[in-house]
């Protein structure tokens, strides 16, 4: 019989279609200060510890992933039945919007903020609705309560401390938002180690509240994809049935567990890194025509007078930066990370070379 020429891309669904994949750099020659990670290694003995486990890597992890949520409930304080364990927060994303999204609803999202929102919005069919931060800082949150009025709003998102502003919301705006929209409220807290800020505890006064976390920033583990959600066991329940049955690997949950041994460790590093995004702060507040934003994360947002120049000016030196490209109210910006102290020395250096250009 004659072979058919198939048009596959006649079969694409059609959000699919308008899709552009997204493009992520992978550039280790040089110094990254473009992903928000913790630029330390792991605290000593724990890399050790986890490799000379005997791991089955011939069987399914724990699709459960009992072990990890019961340590993971140790450190928040909300019982393993109100939490999700994600393949990264990312993957964790996406199962709320599959669990309360989708066609026909629509999810409430504060520009500039974390971009796979959109992203898995868009792979859901889910409508998003913008409600820029004020000033491009801070949240709008009557707003925010008009927007989630009309029944098909179903989930709003806010990222606190905010990637890419840095800015820490006020507790009290996130929880008139659960209180008063009554509907689900995702808070990104993927940077709270670094802000000491979180509304966990809050958990047990609000089935709407679902507060996302990540083991890629302060713990190190971004090569890992290993994030968590919290929630009432009922709201987590609903989330689990949409999860893939081994979402998390073997490897990933051993390391998420023996990490939570090791938290004064982790904790000098936060403080190191904290210290560290002050220090670039100051030696970029010094630079003329160049607004910079204040931080509660592990990163800075500035504005040069040229952002474009000043990032092919930083990788030329080694740095990558990461370019925001036009922000809601704030314009062009750029963002980095707190790197390693000699990093940060040399990233300083680079600042003054190129402002004297
Ligand atoms: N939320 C925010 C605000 C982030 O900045 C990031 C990573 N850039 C994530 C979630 C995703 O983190 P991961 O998937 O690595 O857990």
């Amino acid at each position: 019989m004659e072979t058919k020429l198939s048009n596959v891309e006649g079969f694409v669904r059609p959000e699919v279609r308008k899709l552009v994949p997204y493009q992520t750099k992978h550039m280790p020659e040089c110094i990254k200060l473009d992903a928000n990670e913790n630029p330390f290694p792991w605290p000593a003995g724990m890399r050790e510890a986890l490799f000379s486990q005997e791991l089955a890597f011939n069987r399914y992890p724990d699709g459960m992933g009992t072990e990890l949520k019961t340590c993971i409930a140790k450190y928040t304080g909300i019982s393993s039945e109100g939490i999700l364990i994600g393949n990264g927060s990312d993957e964790l994303i996406q199962l709320i919007l599959l669990t309360f999204g989708g066609l026909g609803k629509s999810m409430i999202i504060h520009p500039p903020t974390f971009g796979m929102y959109q992203i898995y919005a868009r792979l859901t069919e889910t409508t998003v609705v913008e409600v820029p931060l004020l000033n491009g800082l801070d949240l709008d949150t009557e707003q925010m309560l008009k927007a989630a009025q009309v029944p098909e709003a179903h989930v709003c998102i806010v990222c606190n401390p905010n990637n890419p502003t840095g800015s820490l919301f006020p507790r009290e705006e996130i929880l008139r938002l659960v209180r008063e929209s009554g509907k689900i409220v995702v808070v990104d807290e993927a940077y709270a180690e670094f802000a000491e800020e979180t509304l966990i505890p809050e958990i047990e006064n609000y089935p709407n509240l679902v507060i996302l976390r990540t083991f890629s920033k302060a713990f190190g583990m971004a090569g890992l994809r290993l994030g968590y959600l919290l929630g009432q066991p009922q709201t987590i329940a609903l989330i689990n049935r949409v999860r893939p049955p081994f979402n998390v690997n073997l490897f990933s949950q051993k390391a998420g567990i023996l990490s939570l041994d090791y938290l004064s460790e982790y904790q000098g590093q936060i403080e190191q890194i904290k210290a560290e995004t002050k220090k670039l702060q100051t030696a970029l507040k010094l630079v003329p025509d160049l607004t910079v934003y204040p931080t509660r994360a592990n990163f800075i947002l500035f504005k040069p007078n040229d952002p474009d120049r000043w990032a092919s000016e930083f990788l030329k030196r080694g740095f990558l930066v990461r370019n925001m490209g036009m922000l809601p109210s704030l314009g062009k910006c750029l963002r980095i990370s707190a790197g390693l102290p000699e990093e940060n020395e040399r990233f300083i250096r680079a600042v003054r070379e190129i402002s004297a250009l």
